[in-house]
């Protein structure tokens, strides 16, 4: 009975320490008046007290420490850690005089020493003093049970070490993982430092009216700006993830008319849908009160479900609801498009997860965009959902708390101290119109110019062209100074990896 206490007292126990005091308070003093536990250092050259029953720590037994490289140790722990084996002292009365223990009128005269083992056997973990009952004589049985009781201790000791070196190898992954976040971190500023850098000349350029630009110029400018902002936007989305592993991420929530704010995000979209003859339908009736949503992050939600929702649809509807559903609002981005494989959607959600397959209007993507719709809405107290059918559809349905009563309240309204990462709907329709094939990019790209006579000639466009062609770096790297060549090679880098 003792022996399953002893296992039950055992098994919740973390240290070495906690499993020997649990043990000490379990053991029943009738038959075994007193214990004392002697955790080994390291070295194998002392042995501390860790816990003890029956024994009062001013008793004349009592040891705090042992030095176990000498020849005398006390309690003859020295000998059983040399030699491994228990050990049966039957002259305590001699050494330390009359024990005060109870329960029983006598006072125990011997003490059984046994050796508590590492796991592997390898070393000397523990040593236990296990006082005999002066009602008991010590036979084979009563020996045995001790021996059990060692090997009890001696095994919620092995759990209670894997339980620490697995602590230990998740505080060194959260240490390594802490390292990445600040790595990003840092990256994501030298990233976004150059590029703007790079991206506001390019603006300039493209809005001067004083000093217009050749329709080729502005063709080739054109390519560099969309994909300085693609790039960007990758970029804010890596800072936007460090931020919140490193909570550092401060969110801002303001009373917001959710319905209209929702349909004008919509409807930016709109002209690429109904460019990729696919019907936009949009319903956000006006709701009952204003909602508090950081709008930054709000928009990237429904940017980032939009452009998923387009990207793997090629026939039918894309749908963009909005409605008031118990104590919340309910988002739901819905379409008709290849659907997820059953499989794949406890994964969905997860960070650089992709279905691989899947057949969309691009091979672009990195898998951070639905990891990071998942981080900005629990920011926002609420849940995000997917259900889908193969090859009908997938509709996703972010559900967030009306009220405040949910969110900090010092973020509600405050001032916003971070460099923001929002870069508004823009380049969110640009990336989608890329993906459109040539002929149904619209009036946008008819205006443009084909390029020159002097121009290397194209290749035909794949029916899902990626952003910067080959012949058209090719053209860029034989004609830009050396700045043009830098921001082709980042370009051509950036194609490659998102490709492979
Ligand atoms: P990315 O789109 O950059 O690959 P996401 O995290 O946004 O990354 O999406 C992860 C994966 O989930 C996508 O690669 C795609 O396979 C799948 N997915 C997301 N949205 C949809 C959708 N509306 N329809 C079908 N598959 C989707």
């Amino acid at each position: 009975m003792m022996l399953r206490e002893l296992a039950t007292a055992g098994s919740g126990a973390k240290t070495l320490q906690s499993v020997c005091t649990a043990a000490a308070n379990t053991l029943n003093p009738h038959d075994i008046p007193f214990a004392l536990f002697y955790q080994v250092n390291s070295e194998g050259n002392w042995a501390e007290l860790v816990a003890a029953s029956g024994l009062t720590p001013d008793s004349a037994a009592v040891f705090p420490t042992v030095l176990l490289s000498s020849n005398d140790s006390e309690w003859r722990l020295n000998e059983v850690f040399q030699s491994r084996k228990p050990l049966l002292l039957t002259d305590v009365a001699e050494r330390f005089g009359v024990l005060p223990v109870e329960p029983w009128p006598e006072r125990p005269h011997s003490a059984f020493i046994l050796p508590i083992l590492s796991n592997n056997k390898e070393q000397v973990e523990c040593l236990l003093v296990a006082g005999i009952s002066p009602r008991l004589q010590f036979n084979s049985e009563y020996r045995s049970f001790l021996e059990l009781v060692a090997q009890q201790v001696e095994s919620s000791i092995a759990t209670a070490r894997s339980y620490e070196q697995e602590r230990q190898r998740a505080e060194a992954l959260a240490e390594l993982d802490r390292a990445k976040t600040t790595f990003f971190s840092n990256v994501s500023h030298e990233f976004r430092t150059p590029l703007t850098l790079m991206l506001s000349p390019a603006e300039d350029a493209l809005c001067d009216r004083d000093d217009p630009l050749s329709p080729h110029q502005r063709q080739r400018l054109e390519v560099v700006q969309r994909n300085g902002l693609r790039l960007l936007k990758l970029v804010n989305t890596l800072l936007d993830f460090s931020r919140i592993e490193s909570d550092r991420i401060s969110a801002v929530y303001e009373p917001t008319d959710l319905a209209t704010f929702t349909a004008e995000l919509a409807s930016v979209f709109r002209s690429a849908i109904e460019k990729a003859s696919l019907r936009l339908v949009v319903d956000c009736p006006p709701l009952a009160e204003p909602i508090y949503v950081d709008r930054q992050m709000r928009e990237k939600i429904v940017l980032n479900l939009l452009s998923n929702a387009f990207k793997f649809t090629f026939t039918g509807e894309i749908t963009v609801c909005l409605h008031q559903v118990g104590d919340g609002v309910e988002l739901a981005v819905k379409d008709t498009g290849i659907g997820i494989p059953p499989a794949e959607i406890p994964h969905l959600f997860e960070r650089f997860h992709r279905v691989k397959g899947a057949q969309g209007r691009t091979f672009e993507g990195s898998g951070i965009g639905l990891a990071l719709v998942q981080e900005l809405v629990k920011l926002h107290g609420g849940t995000v959902q997917v259900s889908s059918a193969l090859g009908e559809g997938s509709c996703f349905r972010v559900s967030i708390p009306t009220g405040c009563a949910h969110l900090p309240p010092e973020r509600i309204e405050a001032t916003r101290t971070m460099t923001s990462t929002a870069m508004g709907a823009a380049p969110y329709v640009e990336e989608a119109l890329q993906w459109l094939p040539q002929e149904s990019k619209g009036a946008a790209e008819e205006q443009t110019t084909p390029l020159d006579d002097s121009d290397p000639p194209q290749p035909p466009y794949p029916p899902n062209p990626p952003l910067v062609s080959y012949a058209l770096l090719t053209s860029f790297l034989t004609k830009q100074n050396s700045d043009g060549v830098r921001i082709c090679r980042n370009s051509l880098i950036f194609r490659n990896t998102d490709v492979g």
